[in-house]
């Protein structure tokens, strides 16, 4: 199989960038993705942003490509995980709803039925890892490492406290309510560990060791930060960069933020001191749109945040480095999703592994820095079950529907604020797009399990949510 696909490398290499054949090394790549929590769209120096430097970030903008319409496949955290992760659209296996903290509750997660990248990656040989915030289910069952990661360091819950002195609880299971889940000790893969650092400093330490343990062979890491979700919390070290920032909460964001990018630049430095950076993919991508008045996060000319259909809850900042494989300074205008990534590894694994695992996304290596490559035409689905909302996005055009109001067609390409409804003189399109909705909708499954919204009706049905049932874990 190694050879296989060196041979398969080889070939792409060939055929798409000749002048970096020189630089490739044989034998399989490396992964890193990492993933930021409630990060605005404005809020990196490659989208715009002025206030908060984000050089490391933007690093991995310049060696490779940049997404400039670059989506998720949910507008919260937990759904938007389970597509990255799985590589489907998550409401096809019935993961329409942002998980509760249930850690007696198999059902509550990423069902055991469906495979992560992770499964996928060590099926060819790769050490996992996953780092942070997990939210994909808190019983044993579903913990990362027993959903295909080698290690884990992290926690289970949807959010988390940054300073260790807050890390009072033992497990899940001494919380008392949904947001007692940021206050647990943090799990090095089933053990409870004493950490003393800020918590996105400890995240970037071990993704470093990781990256430094496994540099002799291929490694797959998810680092999946919490910042910069709530509770603004950071550190003075972070908070002096920005003591010009007047708004106070602006200012603590930035601080977040700015530890984020020097735990993405500790990553990159990493790679480029063990000399394997060409032949590794790093993808920066955040889970949602920005929930600009919880947090501070700015999502720039988009329309509303975290938890909207509208663009500012579910166009991102997107990048991907791969310097063996993607020119660097890329630019891609076309829509791309996070669905993109599994069949991206998977392709370049196998061909045709995409297909084979019915996969949603596609290979992006083909279309990135080649002109000659058309963009593809597809549009991409968004369903919020308990809201009846639907949208949609094909290349020129963009659909929002919600329950109690006129469905609105966007002309996404020139009107990115959303602000111009210009369905009635495209109602052929408009219908168009609906029917392949209806088409895609055919295909899912009601949600699974009772979500965050649901916490009371989950509690009365559930009144042992957090007493320890069976033998210790
Ligand atoms: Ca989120």
């Amino acid at each position: 199989m190694i050879l296989k696909t060196t041979v398969f490398l080889l070939i792409l290499v060939g055929c798409f960038h000749p002048s970096h054949s020189q630089q490739q090394s044989p034998g399989p790549f490396n992964v890193v993705i990492i993933l930021a929590d409630d990060l605005g769209y404005a809020d990196v120096g490659f989208n715009g942003c002025k206030d908060i430097p984000t050089p490391n970030i933007d690093r991995i903008a310049q060696n490779g490509a940049k997404f400039t319409n670059g989506y998720v496949t949910y507008a919260v955290c937990g759904p938007s995980r389970a597509g990255l992760l799985t590589g489907k659209y998550q409401d096809r296996f019935g993961f329409g709803r942002n998980p509760l903290l249930a850690p007696n509750d198999p059902d509550m997660g990423l069902p055991l039925s469906e495979k992560t990248l992770a499964d996928h990656m060590k099926a060819f040989g790769y050490q996992t890892m996953a780092i942070g915030k997990w939210h994909l289910g808190a019983h044993t069952s579903l913990h990362p490492n027993n959903r295909g990661f080698d290690e884990f360091f992290g926690f289970l819950s949807g959010g988390h406290r940054y300073f260790p002195e807050e890390w009072v609880l033992n497990d899940e299971f001494e919380a008392q309510s949904q947001y007692d889940g940021y206050r647990t000790k943090l799990l090095r893969n089933f053990e409870r560990v004493e950490e003393r650092e800020y918590l996105t400093d400890a995240l970037s330490r071990e993704a470093v060791r990781f990256i430094r343990n496994n540099a002799r062979t291929s490694f797959f890491l998810y680092l999946a930060y919490n910042a910069p979700h709530t509770p603004l919390q950071a550190t003075s070290t972070y908070l002096e960069r920005f003591s010009h920032l007047f708004d106070k909460k602006r200012r603590t964001y930035a601080a977040m933020v700015s530890a984020l990018d020097d735990g993405v630049g500790r990553v990159l430095d990493e790679l480029e001191a063990l000399g394997i950076s060409d032949n590794t993919l790093v993808v920066f991508l955040s889970d949602n749109g920005g929930p600009e008045s919880a947090n501070a996060s700015d999502n720039g000319v988009l329309r509303e945040g975290k938890g909207s259909f509208f663009d500012g809850g579910l166009r991102v900042p997107f990048a991907m480095q791969w310097p063996a494989r993607i020119p660097s300074g890329t630019v891609y205008q076309a829509p791309v999703i996070s669905l993109d990534i599994a069949a991206t590894l998977l392709e370049n694994l196998e061909p045709g592994g995409a297909l084979k695992r019915d996969l949603d996304g596609i290979n992006l290596l083909p279309f990135l820095g080649n002109p000659r490559v058309k963009a593809p035409q597809r549009t991409f689905f968004w369903r919020n079950f308990d809201r009846n909302w639907q949208a949609a996005r094909s290349s020129e055009f963009k659909l929002v529907i919600r329950e109690g109001e006129n469905p609105q067609l966007y002309r996404i390409t020139e009107d990115i604020g959303e602000r111009t409804n210009v369905l009635p003189e495209n109602r052929t399109v408009y219908e168009k797009i609906a029917e392949t909705w209806n088409a895609w909708e055919a295909s899912l499954q009601d949600p699974a399990f009772l979500g965050l919204s649901q916490d009371r009706a989950y509690n009365q049905l559930h009144p042992d949510r957090f007493v320890r049932s069976g033998g210790p874990e």
